[in-house]
């Protein structure tokens, strides 16, 4: 069926949500994208196959193995709040429309995986079951999602198959939207992937995900080894500042190996020693003590080591400011 005649629906719809934080996902935040290419439809999507996301690794592969891509909108906006239900339900509503009239072969999804609306908990459980609902039984649906994924039951039955980043900081876009790329091919050639899937019961720090450090490093870089050929094994850490139910880490594997196994395995790595995820963070108080201590040997710096302002905040907020002057200390930059 790899053939010039399969026709792969593409869509993106990306938002992680700290649903303790005080701004919404507004559609402006995607129309601008922020920290992410700007909204964009139909041939647009197209222009971001030479991007580090997801979707290029996918576009690319998909041109290398010869599908007919029909682009639909690719849409992200920085981590905040939770997402308006007029932006989830227009952009999600396009997506589905598109399903639905264009009949595809297969749907690729590039998704986040821990968006929660207004309205939903779990976006994007609620998005790939509206899509599969849409495409019918028979159609693939593929998705690749974020390392800080908060999975869902709902999303594992929705889909055929799911894969997440592996790197923490995130440098392995392209590659897992190439990964998601695979094993779609593989569904389409009539294989038939089995899914094994189990839920860490303790939630993990942001930060303790570093995959430059230990104990993630090890994890992380043990995934492609521990599937061999035939399995593609997940390992999303979770998004802990998100109060729903299917919060928290998520271990999972596709493939026509003893996926069960596998996956036993990687999450007897993953629990054991609970406690070796622990990381040390300072209050700005602390923060600011151990800067003042520190002072002379040259500049002192004070970060929040997310990958954005306390990973959805505002970053308006002045406690930093108000630690400084209350310690009194000299020339804070
Ligand atoms: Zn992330």
């Amino acid at each position: 069926m790899t053939d010039g005649t399969t026709r792969i629906l593409v869509a993106g719809f990306q938002h992680e949500t700290n649903t303790f934080a005080p701004t919404p996902a507004s559609y402006g935040n995607f129309a601008n994208g922020e920290g992410f290419p700007a909204l964009r439809r139909g041939d647009g999507v197209l222009e971001l196959e030479p991007v580090n996301l997801p979707v290029g690794g996918f576009l690319g592969q998909a041109r290398a193995r010869g599908w007919e891509v029909l682009p639909v909108i690719w849409a992200a906006a920085s981590p905040s709040g939770p997402v308006t239900t007029d932006t989830y339900e227009r952009i999600a509503g396009e997506i589905v429309d598109a399903v639905r009239l264009g009949r595809p072969d297969a749907v690729y999804l590039d998704l986040h995986g821990a968006m929660v609306t207004e309205h939903h908990d779990d976006g994007e459980g609620e998005l790939l079951a509206r899509v599969r609902a849409a495409a019918g039984p028979g159609v693939p649906v593929v998705a690749s999602l974020d390392l800080h994924a908060n999975m869902s039951a709902r999303m594992f039955d929705a889909a055929d198959a799911l894969v997440c980043y592996r790197t923490y900081p995130h440098i392995d876009m392209a590659a897992t939207g190439a990964r998601a790329a695979g094993l779609l091919a593989r569904l389409l050639d009539g294989e038939r992937l089995r899914l094994a899937w189990r839920r860490v019961p303790f939630l993990i720090p942001i930060n303790a995900g570093c995959t430059d450090l230990e104990p993630a490093r090890s994890v992380y870089s043990g995934l492609e080894s521990r599937g061999g050929d035939r399995t593609t094994v997940s390992f999303a850490a979770g998004f802990p500042a998100a109060d729903i139910p299917d919060c928290g880490p998520v271990v999972w594997a596709y493939g026509t190996g003893p996926v069960e196994e596998i996956v036993d395995r990687l999450y007897d790595e993953v629990t054991r020693d609970e406690a070796k995820w622990r990381v040390t963070l300072l209050d700005p108080a602390d923060a600011v003590a151990r800067g003042l201590e520190a002072g002379g040997v040259g500049p002192v710096v004070v970060a929040d080591t997310q990958d954005n302002p306390g990973a959805g905040g505002s970053g308006r907020t002045t406690g930093l400011l108000r630690a400084l002057l209350a310690a009194g200390g000299d020339e804070p930059a």
